[in-house]
C-alpha cells in the first residue's frame, strides 16, 4: 500500500509526516450506521448479515528535530491465525471472529511500512498511542525498546481494550495530562518545543486521545477515533461500541470550535480521506 509523505515546516524547520496504511477492517452495517450506541444497539447488530465498507487503518510518524515520533501502530496480521482470539473471552471473541472483518498481510505492518520511507522501529524514538484498541496495538511488539506513551486515564480504563492480547511485558510510559491547550482541559506537550501534544479527546473510550503537531500551516489533528472520519465529526456520527455518546459530542464540538480560529487539519485513523487530506493539508 502506498504511503504518503508530506514535508512541512515548524518555526522554520522541516519535519516530515508519513501516513501508512496498515491494513483494513469492516464492522456491521447497523453497527457503523445506527443512530443510537451502546450495549442493546451493539447487540441488535449482531443479527445484522451486511457489513459496511472497508475502513483503512492509519498510523502516521512525525521525523522532527527532537526524534521520530509514532503515532498509533495498526493492525497485526496474527489477527488471521485461526485460533487467535481464543486468548480472550467468549462473547469478546465471537465479537471479533464474527462481527468484524480484517484485511492485513504481513507485508502491510507498521515495521514494513516504514522500511518503505528509510525509517525502521529502531529509529523509533517515541510511539504515542490514541487508544489501547487492538488496530491501533497491534504493531507493538516491533517496539519493546521504545518508551510507549499512553494517557494515564486510558490505562487505568483499558475500555474495549484486551491486556491478553498485548506483547508480553508490556509496560508503558503513563503521562499524566496535567495541562491544557486552547479548548482541551487535558493536554501534554511531548517536545521541548512544545508543538508536538496530546490532548485528552474522551468519548471513544474514557482516556482517548488525540495527538496535535503545531506547524508553520497550522495544525495537524492526528484523531484517533474520536469520529470514524471528518464528515462523521460534521455530523457526529459514531459506531454502537463507543464508551460515552455523550462524551463523543462534546468532544467533537470542542474540535470544531477550534476549527473556527485556527486551521485545523483533520486526520482520523479510518478515514479514507485522511492521506489526501494531509498530502493537501486541506482543512477543516
Ligand atoms: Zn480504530
Amino acid at each position: 500500500m502506498d504511503v504518503i509523505t508530506k514535508e512541512v515546516k515548524s518555526n522554520g524547520q522541516l519535519i516530515r509526516i508519513h501516513g501508512f496504511q496498515t491494513g483494513r477492517l469492516a464492522i456491521k452495517q447497523s453497527a457503523m450506521h445506527s443512530k443510537k450506541t451502546g450495549v442493546w444497539p451493539t447487540l441488535k447488530s449482531f443479527r445484522d448479515k451486511t457489513f459496511a465498507d472497508w475502513l483503512p487503518v492509519w498510523c502516521w510518524a512525525i521525523e522532527h528535530p527532537e526524534g521520530v515520533f509514532l503515532i498509533d501502530t495498526g493492525l497485526s496480521s496474527v489477527v488471521n491465525q485461526k485460533h487467535y482470539f481464543r486468548k480472550i473471552d467468549i462473547i469478546s471473541r465471537y465479537y471479533f471472529e464474527k462481527q468484524m472483518k480484517f484485511d492485513i498481510a504481513q507485508a502491510d505492518e507498521i515495521d514494513q511500512q516504514l522500511k518503505k520511507v528509510k525509517l525502521d522501529s529502531k529509529a523509533v524514538s517515541k510511539v504515542i498511542l490514541t487508544h489501547l484498541h487492538i488496530d491501533h496495538v497491534g504493531g507493538l511488539p516491533y517496539f519493546t525498546n521504545v518508551p510507549v506513551l499512553v494517557n494515564e486515564r486510558e490505562w487505568q480504563s483499558k475500555d474495549g481494550a484486551f491486556p491478553g492480547l498485548f506483547p508480553d511485558k508490556f509496560t508503558p510510559e503513563i503521562v499524566t495530562l496535567s495541562e491544557q491547550f486552547q479548548v482541551f482541559q487535558k493536554a501534554h506537550y511531548i517536545t521541548q518545543r512544545r508543538d508536538l501534544l496530546m490532548v485528552e479527546t474522551t468519548g471513544h473510550t474514557t482516556g482517548h486521545t488525540s495527538v496535535i503537531l503545531k506547524v508553520d500551516e497550522g495544525l495537524l489533528f492526528f484523531a484517533g477515533d474520536l469520529a470514524y472520519t471528518q464528515s462523521r465529526l460534521q455530523q457526529q456520527q459514531f459506531s454502537t461500541t463507543i464508551k460515552s455518546h455523550k462524551q463523543s459530542i462534546i468532544t467533537c464540538q470542542k474540535v470544531k470550535e477550534m476549527a473556527q480560529k485556527e486551521k485545523v487539519i483533520f486526520l482520523p485513523s479510518h478515514d479514507h480521506q485522511s492521506g489526501n487530506r494531509l498530502a493537501n493539508l486541506t482543512s477543516l
